[in-house]
């Protein structure tokens, strides 16, 4: 990864160039998302993103929109937004579109428990529709009002004002209940073992990604198979905050 970081700010700078090109000509306003496509791209190149509705969804949301002013976006890492919590690394939120993409098809239900910044939950109501529901849970009320500001301004918004998209103030570790089941949950932190309410929440042929662990974490693919038996395996190692208490949370140094 630590290459594709390195070419991700190569080709961010070459961007750059490509950007002030183009605003010569008076097209300033293309720069940004100019810089998200190739940023996508890059993503495509090392594999990370396979799928053309993935490419698609991405290109649509502009991560720069998601990132706190001073953040570089567009590059490969993940970046602070503020109360000990950060917006996961580009390559990570790929890669968990790739994993659920199957169950993020038109008409279908996801959850992302920690919605933080919204980006993930925008993604996820671009591919369910509006007929489908994406709904974001977040225990600090400051990120959730935040994350609605963000989504206001990206290519999701219109799910915001069809009802098809929505944030909630909660503890993920509870889920969401109201609108189970859900074909796809996304949990963006690391959970000491895997809630329970989240396995009964998710709809029998549902998915559910979650890292969990506490000093080494695991990224864990749950299946839910239509005879309602759960099927549970590794996918990479990976680094997230945790899934806690917001005072555990807030405390943490
Ligand atoms: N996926 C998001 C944020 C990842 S950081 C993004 O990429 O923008 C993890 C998020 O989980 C943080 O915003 C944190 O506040 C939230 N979180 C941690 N524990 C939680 C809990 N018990 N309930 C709800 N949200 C939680």
């Amino acid at each position: 990864m630590e290459v594709l970081r390195s070419i991700l700010s190569c080709f961010s700078s070459r961007s750059r160039t490509r950007a002030r090109a183009q605003s010569h000509h008076g097209l300033w306003s293309s720069g940004a998302s100019d810089k998200n496509k190739s940023m996508v791209e890059q993503l495509q190149r090392y594999g990370v993103i396979r799928s053309t509705k993935v490419t698609e969804v991405m290109e649509a949301i502009d991560r720069g929109l998601f990132v706190p002013p001073g953040g570089t976006p567009y590059h490969d890492s993940p970046m602070p937004i503020g109360y000990n919590a950060t917006i996961s690394a580009p390559h990570m939120h790929a890669a968990c579109l790739e994993l659920l993409e199957k169950n993020l098809q038109p008409g279908m239900r996801a959850l992302d428990v920690g919605s933080g910044t919204g980006y993930l939950t925008a993604c996820f109501a671009l591919m369910v529709g509006p007929e489908g529901r994406a709904v974001g849970v977040e225990h600090i009320p400051e990120l959730v009002a935040t994350s609605i500001e963000n989504i206001k301004k990206s290519a999701a918004a219109p799910h915001l004002n069809d009802g098809s998209l929505s944030i909630h103030v909660a503890d993920g570790r509870e889920g969401w209940p109201e609108l189970a089941p859900y074909d796809a949950i996304h949990v963006g932190a690391a959970a000491p073992q895997i809630p329970e309410a989240l396995i009964e929440q998710l709809k029998p042929g549902g998915r559910m990604v979650i890292p969990v662990g506490t000093v080494f974490q695991e990224l864990k693919v749950v299946d839910k198979k239509l005879d309602g038996t759960v099927g549970i395996r590794d996918e990479t190692s990976v680094r997230y905050v945790p899934l806690t208490s917001k005072e555990s949370q807030l405390h943490a140094r």
